[in-house]
């Protein structure tokens, strides 16, 4: 933890202390890049993510009632609501809290009335999941002051329904995941079927960079949705033809490639993209270990392309930024990063040149667009847990 969140961790804690007049414990829930594997997840595939050290922080305190009060620093905003009165989605940032308390409820938990402060160092909407740091942070912390031993796997499969029911965003399970099960240095790849996750160590000479579009073009979420459901689409003409399909997981390209001619055109080039992602993502988690940086920088590069082309998911400000980041010196290869129109690149880069980058890239991104990006390396952080300061 740097010392600016340290600073803004004791300020959370004091505020807590003045609006809610006690001491609270604290907890942090991790965000997450990408590295390869995206929109594999909902396909049963792979997914290759790396828990940040930029994470959403809940102070909290136990009350007597059944009363949960929310403070969010980085809103300014409050809300209160009563754990025995059912809930209904508000289209506003209380359904990712009260979806996480009502959906740990529906799972036998016994949660306490509860005073909370959240405040977080991930920029909101930027593709690094701050939507799924909060959810584990909150559900983390209340498990923790009702006393009960947290099974991470359970908490990460609450909080993705409460995204899914609660925010009708229906998300996969990877943002949730990694952010209960990050491992210090390392990204996780993690096969979405069986949960099964395999940690692979970054290699020392390499960075990680992420670089903020700051755009997030509205589109997003009902794209995100949309799809879903031609996978789904692609899936109930592929079952018929192909033996034990369930998932485009199930399916490998040269099968695809044999009856691509049975989807309708779009259908096929978002099945491709699923198919060839899942094939890219196991390759460079291998890559990866071997310590072979340029072919894991390749491999990022057709992830973009195909999330351009195939699932179309990109918008220029992603393209503008890739192409820079790959044009900078040191650069293994870069992709967009998270759900697309928007949001982040992630960049595997020489670390001797990770510094070199963002002043590179930064005004060449601002020219072209009159934004200015925020680039970062980024170490790989714990998944989600409780603090000290
Ligand atoms: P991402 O997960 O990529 O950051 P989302 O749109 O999925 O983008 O989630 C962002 C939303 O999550 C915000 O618009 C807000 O509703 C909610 N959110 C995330 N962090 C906070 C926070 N610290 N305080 C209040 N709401 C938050
Ligand atoms: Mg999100």
């Amino acid at each position: 933890m740097n010392d600016a969140t340290r600073r803004g961790l004791a300020e959370l804690s004091l505020s807590f202390e003045r609006r809610y007049g006690a001491t609270p414990l604290l907890f942090r829930a991790p965000g997450r890049v990408n590295l390869i594997g995206e929109h594999t997840d909902y396909n049963d595939g792979f997914v290759l993510p790396a828990a940040l050290d930029l994470a959403t922080f809940v102070a909290i305190a136990p009350r007597t009632d059944r009363l949960i009060k929310v403070h969010s620093a980085n809103l300014d905003r409050s809300f209160t609501f009563d754990l025995d009165v059912a809930q209904e989605r508000r289209r506003d940032w209380s359904d990712y809290v009260r979806g996480v308390a009502v959906e740990l409820g529906a799972t036998g938990h016994r949660l306490p009335g509860a005073d909370i402060a959240i405040w977080s160092t991930l920029p909101m909407g930027s593709g690094l999941s701050a939507s799924a740091a909060l959810e584990v942070a909150v559900g983390y912390a209340l498990m923790s002051v009702a006393g009960e031993p947290i099974d991470r796997l359970e908490l990460a499969k609450a909080s993705q329904s409460a995204e899914n029911a609660f925010v009708g965003m229906r998300c996969g399970i990877m943002d949730q995941y990694i952010s209960c099960h990050g491992i210090e240095g390392c990204a996780l790849l993690l096969d979405c079927r069986s949960l099964e996750a395999t940690p692979i160590r970054i290699d020392s000479r390499a960075r990680i960079v992420v670089a903020n579009t700051m755009v997030h073009h509205q589109l997003a979420g009902s794209a995100y949705n949309e799809r879903r459901l031609d996978c789904e689409q692609a899936v109930a003409i592929l079952y018929k033809a192909i033996d034990g399909v369930a998932a485009l997981r199930d399916i490998d390209t040269a099968q695809l490639e044999m009856h691509a001619h049975l989807l309708p055109g779009r259908i096929a080039r978002r099945a491709r993209h699923v198919v060839t992602e899942n094939a890219r993502t196991l390759e460079m988690a291998a890559a990866l270990e071997a310590g072979a940086l340029e072919t894991s920088g390749r491999l990022m590069n057709a992830s973009h392309a195909s999330l351009r082309d195939d699932y179309e998911v990109s918008c220029p400000e992603l393209d503008l930024m890739v192409d820079l980041a790959r044009g900078a010196p040191g650069a293994y290869g870069a992709r967009m990063t998270g759900g697309g129109f928007g949001g982040c690149v992630v960049s595997l880069v020489e670390a001797t040149a990770a510094e070199s980058f963002a002043a590179r890239v930064a005004p060449a991104y601002e020219k072209e667009t009159g934004l200015a990006p925020v680039i970062f390396s980024c170490f790989p952080a714990a998944g989600a847990g409780s603090v000290a300061i």
